[in-house]
């Protein structure tokens, strides 16, 4: 298989099982234990904290384990739509994942307002645009993507904290997908909570991590036992944490060079896509983007055909459009940028990690053509019959 859908979850790295799996065997203590294994096991995580501070820049006290982004994330919503009742504005970008549009959802349910901030053609959010959407001395949070998951479109997070907090705004910042795939410094952009998930850096699937300031309040969502110095309760998933404390590191020590190597690789990927197929699209091509992401719009392909003929040739990566309740709905994030149903329905993302390889990408490039000619053929035999009739 060719795996082009790093941006839905990654390969875990080798080095990162290894660091995982003494604490799925003989090391088995509970970090709150007091004898010997459990103090290990406290060790792991709190090494796993630091490691996880060193990506963002930030203090190990200031990262909080968790399940995943969508945890941190609803976490975040749930505590500032509760701490600051007489604040009942929450701000999202137009084109954020569905963990903060569903959660954006429940706070309206509430009796909260939500304002969504457009972006431009290019998936970019202008500061000016987040702006007018602020209300000043209203808004309890201010809730944005860093890195688009479908474009790879990277939003300028050090202007929009800006904006923001001119308005006396807290920002919340999505970087699941940034995360391990561009440089992240929050002593450069104070943004006072984020939110990571280990499956998109090479960790296993369920653990990630809530940044909080120390600037920032924060309450936790889930109560019990008191881990994570009472800011998430539940008995730490140590082999999970341990996991991805050595993604994160794997992740800051090779950003330099992976950057530009799946940059280059992304960057053949398109040119050969649209040398063959002029009429192509690249989603956010003028835009700052992630450097693994492609998201194409291949002209007279519908993405459902193409994703059938890519699997069967052993291709792994998404359409455009996002499937909920069996039903296929136009992303929502072609639809900010000012593209309609029937383009998003013709869209393909590749995601590609610092494992892919040139060879890879030049057979996945050959066959992404060959099935985009197949289905313009067959679209054109079937209308040609239907001009017959
Ligand atoms: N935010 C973004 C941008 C994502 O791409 C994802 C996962 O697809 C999430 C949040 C949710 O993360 P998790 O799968 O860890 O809950």
């Amino acid at each position: 298989m060719i795996y082009l859908d790093a941006n839905a979850t990654t390969p875990p790295d080798p080095e990162v099982v290894e660091a995982m799996l003494p604490w799925l065997g003989a090391r088995f203590g509970n970090p709150s234990a007091s004898h010997a294994g459990g103090r290990a096991a406290r060790r792991a995580v709190e090494a796993a904290r630091f490691q996880v501070a060193a990506l963002l820049g930030a203090e190990p006290e200031e990262i909080i384990f968790t399940s995943g982004g969508t945890e941190s994330i609803n976490s975040v919503h749930l505590f500032a739509r509760q701490e600051w009742p007489d604040r009942p504005v929450l701000v999202i970008g137009a084109a954020e994942h569905a963990a903060v549009i569903e959660s954006a959802r429940r706070w309206r349910k509430s009796g909260g307002e939500v304002r969504h901030v457009p972006v431009n053609s290019q998936g970019v959010m202008q500061p000016d645009a987040l702006r007018a959407a602020l209300a000043p001395g209203r808004a309890a949070l201010v809730s944005l993507l860093w890195a688009n998951n479908e474009t790879g479109v990277i939003a300028p997070m050090r202007e929009l904290v800006e904006t923001a907090h001119a308005a006396g705004a807290p920002v919340h910042a999505d970087a699941v997908q940034a995360a391990g795939k561009m440089p992240l410094d929050l002593r450069a952009v104070p943004v006072d909570y984020l939110s990571l998930s280990g499956h998109k850096m090479h960790a296993p699937q369920g653990v990630g991590a809530l940044y909080a300031s120390r600037r920032a309040a924060f309450r936790p969502l889930l109560v019990g036992g008191g881990q994570e110095r009472g800011m998430r309760s539940g008995t730490e998933n140590v082999p999970g944490i341990a996991a991805f404390g050595k993604a994160a590191e794997l992740a800051r020590a090779r950003l330099p060079a992976a950057i530009p190597r799946m940059r280059d690789l992304r960057d053949l990927l398109e040119q050969r896509i649209l040398a063959a197929l002029p009429d192509a699209v690249i989603h956010g091509r003028d835009a700052d983007r992630l450097p693994n992401t492609s998201s194409i719009r291949l002209p007279a392909a519908d993405a459902a055909g193409m994703l059938i003929l890519l699997d069967q040739k052993g291709i792994a990566c998404s359409g455009g459009s996002a499937c909920h309740s069996g039903a296929l709905h136009p992303s929502h994030v072609l639809e900010a940028m000012g593209f309609d149903a029937a383009h998003a329905a013709g869209t393909l993302r590749f995601s590609l990690s610092h494992l892919t390889t040139r060879e890879e990408i030049e057979t996945a490039a050959g066959l992404v053509i060959q099935a985009a000619e197949k289905i313009r053929a067959l679209k054109d035999e079937a209308s040609g019959e239907v001009i017959g009739v």
